[in-house]
């Protein structure tokens, strides 16, 4: 599988910030790809208001949320993010990406997300007819990204994620097509195999999409464990990332990358799936 990154991703300065460039240090000899740059992409899920309101907080160098800062540059880098993942979806690749997205909503961003990549590549594939599973193992609920879906025809959200206690304190349980699963704090591999046995296969084989796609956050992986804080993280091997590749294996699938804040985390992972 191809990997879509470009040295633009690092320009979205957020200082010290867990959110930073450094999360992609393994990367940045890869060559850059080439990425369109089109803001109308950003109306398929976001309204005009939230738009202009990113632009103004980018421009002048003031925080959207007050766990997301922004510099000068990050509006266009994130418009490049969200064109990143339509690419990701039209070759089947890995949106090597930054600043992440799937807690971004129709009208707010927050949790270190400004506009929703995924969501901005599901719904350009639903309005070309395609029928879209979206898995989610981000160590955090989508919320965003369930927002933008909930009850929308054709699209499955599927989330696995640590709650209670953990941001954004939604996802306890389903609502219609948005299948949540709740994990505690710890949760081991042979727990998370099980949830992706009993509740992830029947869905997503009855569903039978055209394509899969996948929020991929690395912060549920163990060396990722508390580094947002004490009591947020799984215990999750590569065990468990190999078992989704192969649960993924008959199904096209596309990849846009959301947390993991130990860059090993991003590295080690992301090897999975593209290697
Ligand atoms: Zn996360």
């Amino acid at each position: 599988m191809k990997i879509i990154y470009n040295k633009i991703f690092l320009e979205h300065n957020t200082g010290n910030h867990p959110e930073n460039k450094g999360r992609l240090i393994y990367f940045t000899q890869l060559s850059n790809s080439k990425i369109n740059y089109d803001e109308s992409i950003l109306k398929l899920v976001h309204t005009k208001e939230y738009v202009t309101s990113v632009k103004k907080h980018c421009l002048r160098e003031s925080s959207l949320t007050l766990d997301t800062p922004v510099c000068k540059k990050s509006f266009q880098v994130a418009v490049y993010a969200a064109n990143a993942a339509i690419k990701a979806a039209e070759e089947k690749a890995f949106a090597l990406v930054r600043p992440p997205g799937h807690h971004a909503g129709k009208n707010f961003g927050g949790g270190f997300c400004l506009f929703n990549n995924i969501a901005i590549a599901v719904q350009d594939l639903l309005n070309n007819g395609k029928k879209v599973f979206i898995l989610d193992f981000d160590l955090h609920h989508g919320n965003g990204t369930q927002e933008i879906f909930l009850d929308k025809k054709n699209v499955i959200y599927f989330s696995l994620h640590q709650s209670p206690p953990c941001y954004p304190g939604t996802g306890l349980v389903s609502e219609n097509n948005c299948i949540n699963i709740p994990l505690p704090y710890g949760t081991s591999d042979a727990d998370y195999i099980n949830s992706l046995e009993k509740k992830l296969i029947p869905i997503l084989y009855s569903f039978n999409p055209d394509i899969v796609a996948v929020s991929a956050g690395f912060d549920s992986y163990y060396k990722d464990k508390d580094s947002l804080g004490f009591g947020i993280g799984f215990n999750l091997t590569t065990k468990s990332y190999k078992k989704i590749r192969e649960i993924l294996k008959p199904h096209p699938s596309f990849f846009v990358l959301e947390g993991g804040y130990k860059p090993e985390s991003i590295k080690e992972e992301v090897d999975v799936f593209v290697k």
